[in-house]
């Protein structure tokens, strides 16, 4: 199984478990970050590990504290194998200044992951049609579009780019009433094309002692009741998938190696 954008960090004291249960169930996670710290957290964690990617990542919340922070945030894209959690966040109503602030991070870290080719991972809550348009003009080797809400009209935007959708627990039974997107989300895991689908635990605020592969093996049956496509055949293409968007940044080998071999689990 995969995971293209865990938060690891978030298990706090539990974080050595959730990395053994990562091992034990052979899976291969894109482990993201919000800030330096998260970061850091999670690369001395998982001591060179080869089903953990850590990904290095400001994301849009906290971006405007980070704007005059541009040349560290340069120097992290140019060593980390992969970027993320980046991107714009318009789901709390946010003035213009902060909007623009975490336009400036946004643009500057996809600049410099452009550069180097690195694969990204996009959070763009209520700014779907804005991120889309940036990621167009700057054109990623890789794009990975972490829980991506947007209208289902915008789908075909999305699918002519080759940006891979990343669809997350947002699906499941349990969010019916919570989540005024349900139904949306649900059609977007439909639509999905097959060669473009992965799947995410996020932040699992649910109970954050559920294990990754827990996550992740619950979200992937209710995947296959919406796609009416088997439960292997969904692990399987997922991972080929991950393996595709990787497959143009360097440093990748070993976890693409991993998702070469493609079996039932
Ligand atoms: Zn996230």
């Amino acid at each position: 199984m995969i995971d293209a954008h865990c938060h690891l960090t978030v298990y706090g004291d539990k974080i050595e478990r959730a990395i053994k249960d990562i091992e034990d169930t052979n899976m291969v996670v894109i482990a993201v970050s919000s800030d330096f710290a998260t970061f850091h957290e999670t690369e001395s964690c998982i001591h060179e590990s080869d089903c953990i990617i850590p990904s290095f990542g400001i994301h849009p919340k906290v971006a405007p504290h980070h704007k005059n922070r541009l040349d560290e945030i340069y120097q992290e894209v140019v060593s980390a194998g992969v970027i993320g959690e980046i991107g714009l966040d318009n789901k709390g109503a946010f003035d213009e200044s902060i909007l623009n602030a975490q336009k400036k991070v946004f643009e500057s870290i996809l600049e410099a992951a452009c550069e180097y080719d690195k694969t990204v991972n996009v959070h763009c809550a209520g700014a779907e049609r804005e991120v889309l348009s940036i990621l167009e003009t700057y054109n990623p080797a890789g794009v990975i579009l972490h829980g991506y809400e947007g209208p289902v009209e915008s789908l075909s935007r999305v699918i002519d780019n080759d940006f891979m959708i990343s669809i997350g627990r947002g699906i499941l039974q349990e969010f019916k009433d919570r989540n005024p997107l349900w139904k949306r989300t649900r059609e977007i895991a439909e639509h999905t094309p097959y060669d473009l689908l992965l799947v995410e635990s996020d932040i699992p605020v649910v109970n954050p002692l559920t294990m990754p592969s827990e996550l992740i093996s619950e979200l992937i049956e209710e995947l296959s009741i919406i796609r009416k496509e088997t439960a292997i055949e969904i692990t399987a293409q997922t991972k080929r998938n991950l393996r595709q968007v990787l497959s143009s940044t360097a440093g990748m080998q070993k976890y693409c190696e991993k998702l070469r071999i493609v079996k039932s689990e």
